[in-house]
């Protein structure tokens, strides 16, 4: 500031020897010169936010307000999160805090202000904000940040409709590139090897050829290579078997199978009690009270049983450390009245039955070609005379769409059932729901999903109450009433469940012959843990398979004109 005053006296008294240069001046009036410069002086400083570009680190900038703020490369590590792998976890933590030894911060409580402080620096915009992602870094494909979702939710387009980001499927459709990528040889070189319509590439290629690089635009757009292993067999197959998840992951996408079923990669696993640990919980529990089922007299004996099964279950090594705290406690005291809730729908279904629990953890084997067999265990398997039911119990998410069936995504439950009925009456395959839902409007007790004979004969006998030309509250059929795509007549459910031998075969010999193309069924990307190593970018590299909504009675007709097994 002192130096910017000074300037500023030597221009006044400059521009006054100026004024007065020439002329015959008195002191006075040279006095009175100076005066009035000096009173026209004007010194300010420009504020240091005004007209300035600030580039900082989302976590360690504080930014208080910018007119404009742009967030780049906003992958799905941001905000970023520590795991809680440190020598001592979170829990350990916690524990030790009750024998009065305080250690802090706690991982939570680090991600919490890493989150914190990322949204305030976002928010700190007052114009306009900008966010950006890369679809790849360094080569691998990287998700969006999920401030982009939040984004997407919170704010609206002009016209009052959602937010059209700029893609790069955006971007290629509308072609907005092309003047820049065919302003250089490398660039439109590049871009030539993408996924492009044949009327940009057409443009691009004779681009090319005119300046004389006709040999390497034909080089970029000839086909890539096949991705491919040589021995497929001794990678997926153990002791000549192969299982059934190994082909539901093929059909989802062959890459993701290769690192998941051939390179056995895993999640590592972390201290904490994870979704899938009270899955297994709640899983045991019910393997534990199906044989005893039978021998129990009403609901009140049920659950006192599977109560005590429960406890006993929190004593094993998997479960005992979840009392240690008082979270734990109060998770460990949901999980038993959830397996009580979940156990006593599973034991009203099979009292208002004729079915009985025939076996639990059952193995079954299906032969496939060659010496190839896919071998499983099936939860349960319950008779009724010569009719055989099979129960998977699913604790998240239940999927029994014929569209998934179709694409190879959940072949299990047919495959199983083939398996299992082993020359009796297949009738139905069923994913039973083993979580206590909260829903505003109730759907039958623990309704069982999945793809059934709906001939009356299976429906009365696997639901004893339901009253002529009503739906059963367990499962997905009327009796003689309306028809249901899922419960089906006994020859189109017959052929329907051959489909899944058919698509077993056909997905076999595709993955024993060495096929690890990222292909992806849809929305197989979305959250794929392998998508750092496939280098496949949904949009730029090609698209997702999409779905295609198909009936049960179409899938039993592929079996039909297919002649069977043949
Ligand atoms: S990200 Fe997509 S293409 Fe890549 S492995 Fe996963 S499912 Fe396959």
């Amino acid at each position: 500031f002192s130096g910017r005053v000074y300037e500023g006296l030597l221009s006044v008294i400059s521009e006054a020897e100026e004024v007065a240069a020439g002329g015959d001046v008195t002191l006075k009036e040279f006095a009175s010169i100076l005066k009035s410069g000096f009173g026209a002086l004007e010194i300010s400083l420009i504020p240091p936010k005004a007209d300035a570009v600030f580039v900082g680190d989302l976590y360690a900038t504080a930014n208080t307000g910018s007119n404009v703020v742009f967030a780049a490369r906003l992958t799905d590590g941001v905000p970023s999160a520590s795991a809680d792998t440190a020598l001592l976890t979170d829990r350990e933590i916690s524990a030790l805090e009750k024998a009065g030894v305080d250690i802090s911060p706690k991982i939570r409580q680090v991600n919490m202000r890493n989150r914190e402080q990322v949204a305030l620096n976002i928010c700190a915009f007052k114009k306009r904000l900008y966010l950006t992602y890369p679809v790849r870094c360094g080569g691998e494909e990287c998700g969006a940040s999920e401030i982009i979702s939040y984004a997407s939710a919170a704010f609206a387009a002009k016209d009052g409709g959602a937010l059209k980001p700029v893609s790069a499927a955006r971007i290629k459709n509308e072609a907005t590139e092309l003047p820049y990528c065919c302003s250089e040889r490398l660039p439109a070189l590049k871009k030539l090897t993408a996924d492009l319509s044949p009327r940009y590439a057409a443009a691009i290629y004779s681009v090319l050829k005119d300046g004389g690089y006709e040999k390497q635009a034909a080089a970029a757009i000839s086909p890539p290579a096949e991705r491919k292993i040589e021995d497929g067999k001794n990678l997926f197959v153990t002791f000549n078997s192969i299982s059934p998840t190994a082909l539901e992951t093929y059909f989802t996408c062959p890459y993701r199978n290769f690192m998941q079923q051939g390179l056995k990669l895993q999640e590592r696993e972390e201290g904490a009690m994870r979704p899938l640990d009270a899955g297994n919980f709640i899983h045991a529990v019910l393997q534990t009270v199906a044989p005893e089922i039978g021998a129990i007299k009403d609901d009140v004996l049920l659950r006192a049983r599977v109560r005590e099964i429960a406890e006993d279950l929190l004593k094993a090594p998997a479960y005992s450390a979840l009392t240690d705290s008082k979270s734990g406690q109060y998770t460990a005291a949901a999980l038993i009245s959830e397996a009580v809730d979940v156990s006593a729908g599973m034991y009203e279904q099979l009292k208002n039955s004729n079915f009985k629990v025939e076996s639990c953890e059952l193995k079954c084997e299906i032969k496939l070609d060659g010496a190839i067999k896919i071998n499983g265990r099936i939860d349960r398997v319950d008779g009724c005379g010569d009719m055989v039911r099979i129960i998977d119990y699913k604790t998240g998410n239940v999927d029994a769409s014929a569209t998934h069936y179709y694409m190879g995504l959940k072949l299990q439950l047919p495959l199983y059932l083939s398996a299992a009925a082993a020359g009796r009456r297949a009738v139905g395959a069923y994913y039973f729901p083993a979580t206590v839902e909260y829903k505003s409007k109730a759907d039958g007790v623990f309704r069982l999903q999945g793809f059934m004979d709906g001939s009356e004969e299976v429906v009365l006998n696997s639901d004893t109450t339901v009253e002529e030309k009503k739906k059963s509250a367990y499962f997905d059929a009327y009796r003689s009433g309306k028809k249901i795509d899922s419960a089906m007549d006994g020859e189109t459910f017959a052929d329907f469940l051959k489909y899944s031998e058919l698509v077993a075969r056909g997905g076999t010999r595709e993955m024993l012959g060495g096929n690890i193309e990222p292909s992806p069924a849809a929305d197989a990307c979305k959250f794929c843990k392998m998508g750092g190593s496939c280098g496949f970018a949904v949009g730029a590299d090609g698209e997702e398979r999409a779905h295609r909504t198909v009936k049960c009675s179409e899938i039993a007709d592929i079996v039909k004109r297919n002649g069977g097994l043949k």
